[in-house]
């Protein structure tokens, strides 16, 4: 026996036995070795699994990080939310091999960069809307909403199967960007105003944020665009920088406050009718990434795509219920004649787009096309249903 110090550990009906403390020692130093070998062992196994998964996932290499940067506030309800649906999907979906983290306007770069920061590979990714990029690229109208175009489940009939997507990609390739669907908003609302327009001549002289071709359309009539990303919209509002402004609907609209600085909202939504949003995805990026995370990115888009349209639809109708009964927002239908001097002028200023850029041109016949044939079955469908529902069972919502 070595030493004084020697415990006696026993228990009741228990022979004691002796240890003392260079047998703990041991002990002690083998149970760690044990553990240590163990967990070494796990990673290896797991490392090889990697390897197996396909190229680019090497070694260590367990996490791809990936940037998303979005032409939205952080978090913005609505068109905010989608791009972190996206991530989440991603992250579940891939076990958490790919990594998406979502960052607002102005964290990584503001909100018109969006494009370049993906082009450039600045960030791996993107979310806004193509008809910002107007000016780069003039056919991405089609690929957000043109005035009096096609609705939400239009659109997306048109992207996913009636040839849209290809001509989206032709028109993105040269930036090395792939686009995919990013979630439709639905039909939009006119926008907000803070006098009522009872005549085309009530638009003269107004300085209203409505981008895209819209904007055009608005400035023809007499009015004045300008393109304002959303988180400036309720500043600029309120200090008179501008007079009125569309943004999206009741619901993202309540989001941003705009019932608190303008009176009157209008519809129907003439200039966005079924809004879509869009993915940008850095082409090397995608192409380096293991066939199977592709597929992910793919698929998480797709599905981000229809929820946004699904939340859009169950949050819409409470949202301006709310606006009405709580903060006394006084609704308007912009009259016919102002929805026909509209029409005029979108067709005005889509013949100037398709003369001046062919592959404007190129979109505007497939888009066209597409419109001419789903609005034919649509008026006996979606359209005399809804008639007839409104028919047989009133009208929910009328203006004061
Ligand atoms: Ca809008």
């Amino acid at each position: 026996m070595v030493g004084g110090a020697v415990r006696e550990i026993a228990g009741p009906g228990v022979t004691p036995v002796k240890f003392n403390r260079e047998a703990l020692a041991v002990l002690v130093l083998a149970a760690v070795l044990v553990v240590v070998l163990g967990l070494w062992a796990l990673e290896h196994a797991a490392d090889r699994d990697m390897a197996t998964a396909g190229p680019g996932v090497t070694g260590a290499q367990t996490t791809i990080h990936w940037k998303l940067v979005t032409t939205w506030p952080k978090n913005l309800p609505g068109l905010g939310h989608t791009p972190e649906v996206f991530a989440e999907l991603v992250r579940e979906m891939s076990n958490g091999r790919l990594d998406v983290r979502v960052y607002g306007a102005g964290e990584i770069v503001p909100a018109f960069e969006v494009f370049d920061a993906v082009s450039s590979g600045v960030s791996e990714m993107g979310h806004g809307a193509s008809y910002y990029w107007k000016g780069k690229i003039p056919a991405s109208v089609f690929f957000t909403a043109v005035p009096f175009g096609m609705t939400g489940q239009e659109m997306n009939g048109w992207l996913h199967y009636g040839g849209g997507m290809a001509l989206w990609e032709e028109a993105y390739a040269p930036a090395g960007i792939v686009p995919l669907a990013g979630g439709s908003s639905g039909v939009q609302m006119a926008g907000w105003f803070n006098r009522e327009i009872n005549s085309v001549g009530d638009l003269k002289g107004l300085r209203m944020r409505i981008p895209g071709l819209a904007g055009e359309v608005f400035s023809a009539a007499g009015g004045e665009a300008v393109r304002i990303p959303g988180g400036e919209v309720y500043t600029a509002l309120q200090t008179g920088v501008i007079d009125a402004v569309e943004w999206v609907g009741p619901y993202n609209d309540l989001a941003l406050g705009l019932h608190e600085i303008a009176e009157y909202y209008y519809y129907p939504g003439w200039h966005e009718p079924g809004s879509m949003l869009e993915f940008t995805v850095n082409a090397e990026a995608l192409a380096s990434l293991p066939e199977d995370l592709q597929a992910i990115v793919r698929g998480a888009a797709r599905a981000a795509n229809q929820d946004m349209l699904d939340e859009f639809t169950a949050r819409n109708n409470r949202a301006l219920r709310e606006m009405i009964e709580v903060h006394d927002v006084k609704l308007r239908r912009l009259p016919d004649d102002v929805l026909a001097a509209l029409y005029r002028g979108s067709e005005a200023a889509m013949a100037r787009l398709v003369a001046e850029d062919p592959l404007a041109a190129k979109v505007h016949a497939s888009f066209s096309q597409f419109m001419e044939n789903v609005r034919a079955y649509h008026e006996i469908s979606e359209q005399a249903y809804i008639n007839a529902r409104r028919d047989v069972m009133g009208e929910l919502i009328r203006e004061e």
